[in-house]
């Protein structure tokens, strides 16, 4: 039995996971991201303190690191970072120098795709589409039964997709880019632009300060039948439909699985998309459109896929199946 630890370093939270060597995750602890306009340090500080509290101060096998970024196709870099500090910086090899322990790096969709297609809703099939609904949009691939990184490993940036030319500023410096319409922060964006004119109780939960709204209590008043919370949802998942049609068109997957936090919310966002799905997809009357369906270990996909794949790295072998 080794002691795996995979960690998801997200835009809004860090999750570190103890992991078992058949995917089952054992414990989990969580911090919330320092942010972006920190030092890349205080980020790998909040990284090291999660790991060291996740691992009961024992020593680990490795860690896994599901990074939300450009990750080079060596595994030890992350090369950009939008909604975090790290530009160009040496990631695995600080890590491993500070935990003590191998280190195996990725991208975080790509750390989700790779658990989904091993252990969770794409078990089986040859090939996954999945993007993750977070602060950003995340994406991964798995293609005739291999993770698919690209020529760079960078491949799956689905998030900065442009989707409408001239939009919304996105933090990754351009605009218009899909996860700006679909995602937390999308979901957010949209209560926010009614806190002052449609009734809504999301007024009393941020306390009438829109800086406080979070993407957790748009989904709490949606499921109190709050109309801005379910009008936001509508939104981003007809945007998160358009989106997938564009990537459907493009790799024909068996089976598209959406995770990441909004994704709790389920066929609250995931109905809108299926809707929207259906409607953009170029030849759907003469073709199955693939089944939409939320991620199989949920928001912890991330960090279990990253702890997977450091496991899989013992052998060289980081192929699902
Ligand atoms: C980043 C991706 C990341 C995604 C989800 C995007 O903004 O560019 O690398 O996978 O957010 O965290
Ligand atoms: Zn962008």
């Amino acid at each position: 039995m080794g002691r795996w630890v995979g960690v998801d370093v997200g835009g809004t939270k860090v999750l570190a996971g103890l992991v078992a060597d058949t995917g089952e995750l054992l414990r989990s602890v969580r911090r919330s991201t320092p942010g972006r306009l920190v030092s890349a340090e205080v980020v790998e500080d909040t990284i090291v303190s999660a790991v060291t509290e996740v691992a009961g101060g024992e020593p680990v096998t490795a860690v896994g690191l599901a990074a939300a970024g450009f990750v080079d196709g060596s595994g030890g870099r992350v090369v950009f970072a939008p909604h975090l500090p790290w530009r160009g910086e040496d990631v695995r090899s600080r890590l491993s120098t500070r935990l003590d322990a191998r280190v195996v790096l990725d991208n975080d969709a790509t750390c989700a795709a790779h658990a989904e297609a091993t252990y969770g809703a794409g078990r089986g099939m040859s090939s996954l589409l999945l993007v993750t609904l977070g602060t950003g949009i995340g994406g991964g691939l798995v293609l005739d039964g291999r993770v698919w990184r690209g020529d760079q490993g960078m491949a799956g940036e689905f998030g900065h997709m442009q989707v409408v030319p001239d939009g919304a500023p996105c933090e990754c410096g351009r605009r218009g880019c899909w996860e700006q319409y679909s995602s937390g922060s999308a979901l957010v964006r949209y209560a926010r632009a009614r806190l002052g004119t449609d009734p809504t109780v999301l007024t009393e939960l941020c306390e009438g300060d829109p800086e406080r709204l979070t993407g957790p209590m748009v989904t709490a008043a949606a499921e109190d039948g709050d109309l801005v919370a379910r009008g936001a949802f509508t939104s981003v998942g007809r945007w998160l439909g358009v989106g997938l049609a564009n990537l459907v068109a493009a790799f024909d997957p068996a089976l598209i699985v959406v995770g990441g936090g909004v994704s709790v919310a389920g066929d609250r966002l995931l109905e809108p998309a299926r809707e929207a799905l259906g409607r953009s997809l170029v030849g759907a009357e003469h073709r199955e459109v693939p089944p939409l369906v939320p991620a199989a270990l949920g928001p912890e996909a991330g960090l279990i896929g990253a702890a997977a794949l450091a496991m899989a790295a013992r052998g060289g072998s980081v192929d699902p199946g």
